[in-house]
């Protein structure tokens, strides 16, 4: 694998909480079209990697993003490299439109020049992504009034604006019904192209019909990693899923 733009290398990543090690020397190697998800009992060290790779809490050993190196950096450093995550509840200004929600977005962290342009109409960046997450007909109404899906996939349009190409969601589908689950999915293969895509998730029927590539954690480690046939196949991830 080369330089690819949109390439994140993780090297034995490790974060403690107070002499806790929550993850433990992790490497993790993502490509531009992976849509990679991270599964795992609860407190295996999901969450705490993408807290990781977002700058949110302190780690040891190497992240780097086509070659620039994470660790160490602050967190709006970090997102403005073009690493953007979600979190399990969705975090959309209720009162603003679904179109001021994704105007603060785009501006966030942007030149004075581009403020400049965006108050002559809207950005095509943003129109591009009321399209990619399907909320065309619902741009001038309060998100607070949006569906429990519509917002997570107004977060998602959130980090497009922003350019992230290296996109972390931290279980996108809980409480989502079915049809919602399937339109999700659908949203992150259109994302998926240029960009990466790391989800932490529960659902194994969403992994299933959705994961390009999963890694297996457990205490911190990872324990497995390939596709989904394989990772199912494991000894060890049956075991940690039967829990023996
Ligand atoms: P997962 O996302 O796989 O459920 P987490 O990453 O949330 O697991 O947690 C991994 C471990 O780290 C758990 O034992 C959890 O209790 C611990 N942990 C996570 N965040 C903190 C924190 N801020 N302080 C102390 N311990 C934490």
């Amino acid at each position: 694998a080369g330089m690819s733009s949109d390439y994140l290398q993780v090297r034995g990543l490790s974060v403690s909480f107070d002499g806790f090690k929550a993850v433990t020397d992790v490497d993790l190697t993502l490509l531009q079209g992976d849509l990679r998800f991270l599964i795992g009992p609860n407190g295996a060290g999901k969450t705490t990697i993408i807290d990781a790779i977002t700058g949110l809490v302190p780690a040891t050993g190497s992240i780097q993003k086509s070659g620039v190196e994470l660790v160490g950096k602050k967190v709006h450093r970090i997102a403005r490299l073009g690493v953007g995550r979600t979190f399990q509840t969705a975090s959309v200004f209720e009162q603003l439109t679904v179109l001021q929600n994704l105007d603060i977005a785009a501006g966030a962290g942007r030149s004075p020049m581009t403020l400049l342009r965006r108050r002559s109409g809207i950005l095509p960046e943003i129109e591009e992504a009321l399209e990619t997450i399907g909320l065309q007909g619902l741009r001038d109404k309060p998100a607070g009034v949006l569906a429990h899906g519509q917002k997570q996939w107004l977060e998602i349009g959130m980090l497009l604006v922003q350019n992230a190409s290296v996109l972390l969601l931290d279980e996108p589908v809980a409480g989502m019904s079915h049809e919602e689950r399937e339109e999700t999915g659908n949203l992150l293969r259109r994302i998926g192209g240029e960009r990466t895509v790391v989800v932490v998730e529960h659902d194994m029927d969403f992994m299933r019909a959705f994961a390009t590539s999963v890694t297996v954690l457990a205490r911190g480690k990872v324990i497995a990693e390939g596709s989904v046939a394989e990772v199912q196949a494991n000894p060890q991830v049956q075991e940690v899923y039967l829990g023996t």
